[in-house]
């Protein structure tokens, strides 16, 4: 068989402990004997971003930028414990974050559904993608413990004129925070989310507090209005898809009693809420995939969890694991799928489509990883727990 030519190189980003065994996995039994695989390689690893102070994740990302689509291993974020197991020069910063930065972008995160493992809320039906603003409020926010004292607001023009505005009299011991966001960031973040729901053809609901924040959040609300007013209604009316503005309260009733199939915008801190509690009712985080996409139509793709250390560890001591390869596999077919679309190769996009099906007939075929199979129930299919390459090997041979 004739594998599959590439034109344009993936941005591949390796990294960390148990995902970087799994990644080399994937490539070896589920793309290679597939595709003319074409990459430009960094290694995100976390010994060689010591080894070129953190370089090599600027330079993964402005190669990102070169190319337009990247596919991204999970990384270690290192603590201090990190920088002794790996003896660092310094406490680098999550890579994740840096990339993000630079490429100004939104994370967006959607559960992969299989029939068989039914989410805690059973008339979700399709996935809810959350779209999270990545920059600001709480985020950034200067905080601190308040005393018997007079806390203020103020800001300063250029030409030193002030505004101060009162935030609380204390009579007594307290606490106090400002946090900040800018038109630029907002706007970004609106042009992204049209963008994503234009792609899917999926219905965008926004929602923020702006009943109680009237300017704060009510600036986030008149910002995407009028970028969908401006540049999106006409195309969203075309597509045959609604963006709706409503209270984060109203939303909140709204998705629970939905059927999914929507993408869901939020801002900074609920996003990081309701991802979790996104993905913890649809069943698991290991099926849970992640995109990173700029204003200017960049994409970045990996899995939502991290580098899974506790298999990791095992896997050294020569334990076989179970580690699901799941969300790893689906930012690869990502990755694939998009840069087959930009370039134009069908049948680049056919193998990303085949390959995600062959990964969800796969578990509902009843052979899945350890994580899934106490969450597996399917009439007449018993669910069997194989090793992660096992797992993969499977799936190759229904590709
Ligand atoms: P984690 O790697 O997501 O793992 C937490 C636990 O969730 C695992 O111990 C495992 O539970 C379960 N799990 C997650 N993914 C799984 C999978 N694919 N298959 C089976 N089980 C899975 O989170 P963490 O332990 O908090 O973080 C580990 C490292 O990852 C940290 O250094 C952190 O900085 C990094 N991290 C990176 C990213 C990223 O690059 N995007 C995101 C998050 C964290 P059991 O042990 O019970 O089986
Ligand atoms: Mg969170």
């Amino acid at each position: 068989m004739d594998k599959i030519k590439m034109i344009t190189p993936l941005v591949e980003m390796d990294g960390d402990e148990m995902t970087r065994i799994l990644w080399k996995w994937i490539k070896e039994i589920l793309i290679e004997p597939f595709v003319d695989l074409k990459t430009e390689y960094y290694d995100l690893g976390l010994k060689h971003r010591d080894q070129t102070d953190d370089k090599v994740t600027v330079d993964s990302a402005n190669a990102t930028k070169k190319y337009g689509v990247a596919v991204k291993c999970a990384t270690i974020t290192p603590n201090a414990q990190r920088v002794e197991e790996y003896s660092l020069k310094k406490m680098y910063k999550s890579p994740n974050g840096t990339i993000r930065a630079m490429l100004d972008g939104t994370v967006f995160r959607a559960p992969i559904l299989v029939d068989g493992i039914t989410p805690y809320i059973p008339t979700w039906k399709k996935p809810i993608v959350i779209a999270r603003h990545a920059y600001g409020d709480i985020y950034k926010a200067v905080d601190g413990l308040a005393g018997e004292s007079k806390a203020e607001l103020v800001y300063t023009d250029r030409e030193g004129n002030k505004v101060t505005k009162l935030i609380h009299d204390f009579n007594g011991d307290g606490v106090v925070m400002a946090m900040h966001n800018t038109d630029k960031s907002i706007a970004s973040f609106a042009r992204a989310c049209f963008n994503y729901a234009l792609d899917l053809k999926l219905p965008l609901w926004f929602s923020t507090k702006d009943t109680i924040s009237k300017v704060y959040d009510g600036r986030f609300k008149d910002i995407f209005n009028e970028i969908y007013q401006n540049e999106y209604k006409e195309k969203f009316e075309s597509a045959g898809i609604e963006y709706m503005y409503t209270l984060i309260d109203d939303v909140v009733a709204r998705i629970v009693r939905s059927e999914g199939g929507i993408v869901w915008a939020c801002k900074n801190y609920d996003g990081d809420v309701m991802s979790d509690m996104v993905a913890t009712a649809y069943g698991s985080l290991a099926m849970m995939t992640s995109v990173l996409v700029s204003p200017d139509g960049i994409y970045e793709y990996e899995a939502a969890h991290g580098t899974v250390t506790r298999h990791y560890y095992k896997y050294i001591k020569g334990e076989q694991t179970s580690t699901n390869p799941v969300a790893t596999i689906f930012a690869w077919s990502g990755a694939l799928r998009k840069r087959g679309e930009l370039d134009g190769t069908k049948d680049l996009v056919d193998f990303a489509n085949r390959l995600e099906k062959a990964t969800i007939e796969t578990i509902e075929s009843g052979e899945m990883t350890g994580d899934l199979v106490g969450l597996f129930k399917k009439d007449g299919v018993t669910p069997k727990k194989l090793s992660s390459e096992d797992f993969l090997k499977a799936i190759a041979k229904r590709i």
